[in-house]
């Protein structure tokens, strides 16, 4: 067990725990999906939610997202590895993602709730848009502004975001959502920064998709500390009503990602030791990039309803 890997069980251990039952429509937890304690992960039967409770109490769930979020040695249980370092698939995912809002909102002026490193806003400022971001991890915003040169970026949480409300053209939360106790208020807020009429952009994973039923208790985005839900078409269409989003379009292609070799060596590590130990053979080609989709993530373009 690596220091890193230590410090995080007893990071689990020491987080004060909450249960809940589903946050669409109340119902109490009913099938359950994953066994990982002292955490459970449930879908709900009545309306498809996945969610997991217990969980880490809402009001400490933003410690868990300090540097070792972003660097972590046990990328494959918690974070990412060496986030800064795998720039080049980062910046290549992302002209996907740029492709994807471009088909919506070719120019024009964007908020990124969640914006970490800043990579996603560096390639809509490359392309002429006016780029925004909103991140409560310090350590990432450092790398936003001083790496990539980033001038918007916002330290802290979007309730004490001071950008001017009503004008921007679209807000943005990419794999954000899922790790927000109560994502109906967040987005209702990044609402009031919008003109009327203006665009939201989302991206989660998909737990209704074929990979997660495959998967099982394996899939990837079952990482219990810090994704409490687990939306779906149908309930990310209902989240965004609630919160006065009309969906225009879902889309699984091009919400993959572009990773190395050496990440994809160190996730295999979560299915079995006898593959870690083969795919470490490809260690060599670690800096090499692939474009993986497993189709068990979903790109949301939805409207600002006028009131
Ligand atoms: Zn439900």
């Amino acid at each position: 067990m690596t220091h890193r890997t230590r410090e995080l069980s007893e990071r689990r251990g020491g987080l004060p725990l909450e249960e809940v039952s589903c946050y669409l429509c109340g119902e109490a937890p009913k099938s359950l999906l994953v066994d990982d304690p002292p955490f459970k992960v449930w879908l709900c039967g009545s309306c498809g939610l996945g969610f997991t409770s217990p969980r880490v109490r809402a009001d400490r769930l933003e410690d868990i997202y300090d540097l070792g979020y972003f660097s972590s040695e046990s990328a494959g249980d918690f974070g990412y590895a060496s986030y800064a370092e795998d720039a080049t698939g980062y910046f290549r995912t992302f002209e996907r993602k740029a492709d994807i809002l471009a088909r919506h909102l070719p120019k024009g002026k964007v908020l990124e709730v969640g914006c970490a490193a800043g990579f996603f806003l560096k390639v809509l400022e490359k392309r002429g848009y006016d780029v925004h971001g909103v991140e409560v991890a310090g350590s990432i915003v450092t790398h936003a502004r001083d790496t990539l040169k980033l001038k918007n970026i916002f330290h802290g949480p979007l309730e004490e975001y001071p950008g001017e409300k009503g004008s921007f053209d679209a807000v943005m939360f990419w794999d954000v959502i899922e790790h927000l106790p109560d994502p109906i208020a967040v987005l209702k807020l990044a609402r009031t920064y919008l003109k009327p009429g203006g665009w939201l952009f989302l991206q989660t994973q998909d737990v209704s998709s074929l990979t997660r039923r495959a998967l099982g208790a394996k899939w990837t985005h079952f990482k219990q500390l810090e994704h409490v839900w687990h939306f779906s078409p149908s309930t990310a269409r209902e989240l965004l009503s609630r919160a006065h989003f009309d969906v225009v379009e879902i889309r699984k292609r091009g919400a993959g990602k572009d990773i190395s070799i050496g990440f994809v060596i160190d996730r295999v590590k979560r299915f079995s030791r006898v593959l870690h130990h083969i795919a470490r053979l490809f260690s060599p080609w670690a800096r090499n990039f692939v474009y993986v989709n497993p189709w068990d993530e979903i790109v949301v373009s939805a409207k600002s309803r006028v009131d």
